[in-house]
């Protein structure tokens, strides 16, 4: 029995009101344009998630029960494989992804996932955030040095053997003549 079995109806902490909801949800099927004239799918229904290390589905679960001990977590949603101490969370509630907020945020990760998703950040990020360069650039260069498109290159998407490769370029732009 999960700890959290019960069905997750639309919260009621969306940033957006229950009027503006309202409006912005009627007329907008599971699959429409948006207003913006794109071909995005309007995710507003849960998606099936499964655990890509044991493919059981993966149930929903609020913040507190993975992190007890943080408090401004336990309102936020989750994805979880209780047996592979997998989990990943959730984008926050937006047209593109749906406003129930279940879209997960990428694959579960497990815990050494998690740490190495972790570590390639703490290496990558300071590149763009002390503004040595821009977001946009920064993520051209490692999509580049991956050897991947641009559109794929999300740190929270990568498996351990991609996050390995992120930390040895972040090194070797360290030490080396690095990007831009
Ligand atoms: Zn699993």
């Amino acid at each position: 029995m999960p700890v959290w079995s019960s069905p997750i109806n639309p919260s009621p902490s969306l940033s957006v009101s229950n009027q503006t909801q309202h409006d912005l949800l009627r007329g907008s099927p599971s699959s429409s344009l948006n207003t913006l004239g794109c071909d995005v799918e309007v995710a507003d229904h849960r998606p099936a998630v499964s655990c890509p290390y044991c493919n059981t589905p993966a149930e929903l679960v609020r913040g507190d029960v993975i992190y007890r001990g943080r408090p401004e977590l336990h309102a936020k949603r989750f994805w979880r494989c209780a047996p592979c101490g997998a989990h990943v969370g959730c984008h926050a509630p937006n047209r593109r992804f749906g406003y129930d907020g279940t879209q997960p945020l990428g694959r579960l990760a497990n815990a050494s996932l998690r740490k190495a998703k972790a570590r390639a950040h703490a290496l990558f990020d300071p590149f763009w955030k002390s503004g040595r360069m821009s977001r946009v650039d920064a993520y051209t260069w490692l999509a580049r040095e991956l050897r991947i498109d641009v559109e794929a290159c999300h740190i929270g998407e990568f498996d351990e053997a991609m996050c390995n490769r992120v930390e040895e370029i972040c090194k070797r732009w360290m030490f080396g003549p690095g990007p831009g």
